[in-house]
């Protein structure tokens, strides 16, 4: 078996551990991800932009901002040091070389988005400001001495002793590798491919919260799932295009069919209207579809909108539709995982040593909703927080022997069959942990995944070996990871009888 030891391992070349990556310096750090580039993740489909609280009278606002869009689920202290923070993490990204789109007069153009009372989000190449900051940073850390990068590498578990963390076990074209370390910070995003239809890339998919989960951290709030009201309605599954919040920003209505089949506002209750909280407009969205009512954005009035919409007008051309002549229709797809692992204001977890930040994480901050453009804030303020404390961080030798995880001992399920299941695993999720929930369909959902789960090990009789390949292996343990958030998300969603935020109980709403 192969073994390197690194003073550090980041898992995830998203923002929040490109970030974290770049400040650990001058640990030895082994920066990886399971994708063919470093460009990967949410990060680059990110469109909107960056919260950063536009001036210093605009730190309480965006404070009680950030509190309201998550019903006052989130944790105030984190809320506050997030915005708080926000500064200096611009002028981090200011000093690593990173610039906004400036207006005319010089200063930063700021935007608006739905539930922010202030134009306060900082943009890069119009709406496509991931992929600005994920070209960025990729070049950052390639270039950094300090980081090691490491491509098309899987992360399968973590290794503890009981003086916390001790290692990573990976999974490359050559097999099993473990890396010893007493840092771990995990940076691997959402699981949007837990539903059928999600913004999300593909590789998202949960491992590194259940990796964190099975070595004895928490999940917090599994079942708060932010769905996006605008997603593209294509023939699609998977990951779908997004219509990003901002054209409602600019002005552009949702409207719907009436009987007359005259094209009406659709109505949305709550006084913002279409700027209202995503839930609330995700909602009324997927509500008026199920009465069997088309649902869409009309971006045509908008100024300028090839120009400052670059991203939107040219997904909505892929897709096949003329964004310039006819409204875009729209359909609720699941876009960002509120809860996650527990962690702290250094994204520290109760297992020493494991950091887990950005998507990934549950730090407090977004309580039951996700405040628009939060979530890349979050992934700088905590990125440089976690590695911050994992600098300063005392590491106890590894003595302990480190065991083969019973993850690496397999068997497999056939790479063939792995799709059936992800597919009926998803339409599960969705069907009862979907917008709307109730307590009879969650349930029926748990006893279909509780069938599901053991057809999946009845199933599993390959032997695993050096000849596996990346990709089956890759293919079986995600798929086991999203059978377990999808038990999550849908126990959690049963055991909170009550309509919180973008949690919704018909049965109790
Ligand atoms: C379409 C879209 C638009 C969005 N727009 C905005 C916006 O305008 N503003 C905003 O603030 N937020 C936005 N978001 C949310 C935001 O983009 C994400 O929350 C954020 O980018 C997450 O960053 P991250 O670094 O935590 O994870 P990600 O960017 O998702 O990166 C995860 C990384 O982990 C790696 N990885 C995962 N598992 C493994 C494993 N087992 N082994 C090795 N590597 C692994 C992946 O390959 C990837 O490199 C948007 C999201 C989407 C999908």
């Amino acid at each position: 078996m192969r073994i390197e030891a690194w003073d550090a391992v980041v898992v995830g070349t998203g923002l929040a551990g490109m970030t974290a990556a770049l400040a650990l310096s001058p640990l030895k750090t082994l920066l990886i991800t399971k994708t063919d580039t470093l460009e990967s993740g949410s990060t680059p489909w990110a469109q909107g932009g960056v919260a950063f609280p536009a001036d210093e009278q605009d730190i309480p606002v965006h404070i009680q901002d950030t509190l309201e869009a998550g019903s006052h689920a989130g944790n105030q202290a984190v809320v506050e040091f997030l915005i708080r923070q926000a500064p200096l993490a611009l002028s981090w990204l200011e000093n690593q070389g990173f610039s906004f789109d400036h207006g005319v007069d010089g200063q930063y153009d700021r935007g608006q988005e739905g539930s922010h009372s202030r134009r306060r989000i900082l943009h890069a190449g119009g709406d496509a400001t991931g992929a600005a900051l994920s070209r960025f940073f990729a070049k950052k850390v390639t270039q950094a001495s300090h980081v090691s990068v490491r491509t098309q590498i899987f992360a399968v578990d973590l290794a503890t002793d009981p003086y916390g963390v001790s290692g990573v076990w990976l999974w490359d074209a050559q097999g099993a590798l473990l890396v010893t370390t007493r840092r771990v910070i995990l940076a691997t995003g959402g699981w949007g491919q837990v539903f059928p239809r999600t913004t999300a890339p593909v590789e998202a998919t949960g491992d590194g919260a259940v990796m964190a989960f099975r070595s004895g951290a928490d999940l917090r709030d599994p079942e708060m799932i932010q769905f996006h009201p605008t997603g593209l309605e294509t023939t699609k599954s998977g990951q779908v295009p997004l219509l990003t919040e901002a054209l409602r920003g600019e002005g552009a209505p949702l409207i719907t069919a009436s009987h007359e089949k005259d094209l009406t506002p659709l109505t949305i209750p709550h006084p913002l209207g279409a700027l209202g909280p995503r839930d609330t407009v995700a909602r009324a969205v997927f509500l008026r579809r199920q009465q069997g009512f088309g649902v869409w954005l009309d971006v045509r009035s908008i100024p300028h909108l090839e120009q400052h919409f670059p991203t939107a007008v040219s997904v909505a051309h892929q897709s096949g539709f003329n964004p310039l002549q006819e409204p875009l229709p729209v359909i609720p797809v699941a876009h960002y995982i509120m809860g996650g692992v527990k962690t702290n204001r250094s994204g520290g977890t109760r297992v020493p040593g494991l950091y887990v930040i950005g998507e990934a994480a549950s730090s407090g901050v977004h309580g039951a909703n996700r405040l628009a453009s939060n979530s890349l804030l979050e992934c700088l303020v905590f990125g440089l927080a976690s590695a911050n404390a994992a600098v300063h961080q005392v590491t106890p030798p590894i003595v302990t022997p480190i065991t083969t995880p019973q993850r690496l001992q397999g068997p497999l399920v056939p790479l063939q069959e792995i799709e059936r299941f992800r597919k009926q695993l998803r339409d599960v999720t969705y069907q009862s942990g979907g917008p709307v929930r109730n307590g009879q369909e969650l349930q029926d959902g748990l006893n279909q995944l509780e069938k599901l789960t053991q057809e999946w090990r009845r199933s599993a009789v390959v032997p695993l070996s050096d000849q596996t390949t990346r990709e089956h292996l890759q293919a079986f343990i995600e798929t086991d990871n999203l059978l377990v958030l999808s038990r999550q998300i849908l126990r959690a969603a049963l055991a909170r009888g009550s309509s919180l935020g973008a949690h919704y109980r018909s049965d109790a709403p």
